[in-house]
Parts: structure tokens; sequence; C-alpha cells
């Protein structure tokens, strides 16, 4: 996206944890990608009886390169993903999307939803900006949300049926437009518009697996806000909701203060 460049402060050797501490002031329950999948692989065992490769992976997570750069290694011993999400996360591959994703599911087996939209971090603080990998200046992250925040700062967003041409970003303008007070009343608007983005995806997905059949036993929606650091902190998790579903029964099992234990 068109953001300015900030010159990045120079890289210094420091530990992981430093990392976490540098996301943590903005998202006090952030832990890293890794850790939040091999919790989540971990509860989803012992409460649904399924391993990780009975699970088909679904995310719903923004198009940048950075979350393919950054992807956690151990979603990896999961089947998928199957890519639900177009810019900031949304998912835009809609029922039919999700129909094909079910249709994938291995026998006896469950679904894995994560949902999120994005935003940096850099190592000195900073808030939505990161160091990417090859490059010696900051930039934008999530720069689709950071461009449609611009223009709702400056008060250019209508009302409208987004265009063919920018679909997806058109999408994320109209979200925000109509969350238009909360965000900019907020101390800190990309992080408001970033929780508004979150809501409405959650929202989404919510609607699409209502209007799905999944041939499983489970579906797990695990929904938050991914953190994407400099290019040597790696990307970190700050869950929203994680919730089970017996699809056969209707039992439904909030994995939340689990995934936290
Ligand atoms: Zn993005």
């Amino acid at each position: 996206m068109l953001d300015a460049v900030v010159p990045a402060a120079p890289m210094n050797p420091r530990s992981d944890a430093e990392a976490l501490a540098a996301v943590r002031r903005h998202y006090p329950d952030a832990v890293t990608t890794d850790d939040a999948v091999h919790r989540l692989l971990d509860v989803v065992e012992r409460e649904c009886g399924l391993q990780a490769t009975q699970l088909l992976l679904a995310d719903s997570i923004c198009s940048d390169d950075v979350n393919s750069i950054e992807y956690p290694e151990r979603a990896r011993r999961m089947l998928g993903p199957f890519k639900l999400g177009g810019l900031d996360g949304y998912p835009h591959a809609g029922v039919t999307g999700m129909g094909a994703f079910a249709a994938h599911v291995p026998d006896g087996g469950g679904v894995v939803i994560y949902h999120a939209p994005h935003v940096g971090v850099s190592r000195d603080g900073g808030f939505g900006l990161i160091l990417r990998p090859g490059q010696h200046a900051r930039s934008g992250c999530c720069g689709a949300a950071r461009a449609a925040l611009a223009k709702l700062e400056a008060d250019t967003l209508v009302a409208q049926a987004p265009s063919d041409l920018d679909y997806q970003q058109g999408t994320i303008e109209q979200v925000f437009l109509a969350a238009r007070e909360r965000i900019l009343g907020a101390p800190e608007p990309l992080k408001a518009a970033t929780e508004v983005m979150y809501e409405a995806i959650a929202a989404r997905i919510d609607m699409l697996v209502a209007r799905t059949t999944f041939p499983a036993r489970w579906a797990i929606l695990f929904g938050g806000i991914l953190v994407n650091g400099d290019a040597d902190m790696g990307s970190f998790s700050v869950a929203r909701r994680v919730v089970a579903r017996h699809l056969e029964t209707g039992e439904e099992r909030d994995l939340l203060e689990m995934m936290r234990g």
C-alpha cells in the first residue's frame, strides 16, 4: 500500500522474550503464534479427541506476504490451509469457498477455522509498522487497513457498493465507515479499526459456517488478532474466541480459558 516508509532503528540481537514484551505493550494477552498453535492442538486433542493430522485448517487472514513468511510451523501439522481470506483477513472466499473447504475434511476428522485481521508491532513498540525481510525501513502493516483508515480520517469515504476493480479494499472501507465514530474517537484509531475488522470478520465467518454442512465431528473456530513483528521477531496471536462445536450434538465448548491455562 502507499504508506510512507519510516527509518528503522538499528537492529539489536535481543531475545524472543523481548520481542514478546514489545507486542504485550499493546496486547497483554499475546503469545507467539507457535505457542498458540501448540496450545490449540493440545486442547483439541484432549477435549475433542482429534489429532493434528485429523484436522483440516482454513485461515481467513490477510493476503500480505508477511503472513506467508511468518506462517507458524506448527500449524503445518494440520492439513491445509484452505485460504478463505482477502485483504486484512475478510473471508472473501464466501459460501462457495467455505463449502469447498468442508468437502475436503478427512474422514472422521474436524475443521479448524482461524480468522484474524492483522497489525504490525515493531521491536521498538511502534504500532502499525514492521521491518520486512530485505528492507531497511519500516512500512505499514496492515497496509490495506492503514490506507482505508487514512481515507476515513480524511473524510473521503462515502457509503457505496465496492467497485469490481478494488472490491476487497472497498469492503474494508465500508466496514470502517460504518464504525466511523468508534474508530476516530479512539486513542489509537488503527487499534480500534483492527478490533472493528475482527468483529466484521467473525460475524461473516459465523454466517458462512451457518450456511455450510461439514462432514466432520467437530468445528473449531479460533478468532483473534494476528500481530506481525519485524523480520526477526516472528508473529504473535491475541485470542478473542476459541470455540469447539460438536456438529452432531450441537454441544459447544469454550476452549479459550484452556488455551490460556
Ligand atoms: Zn494486510
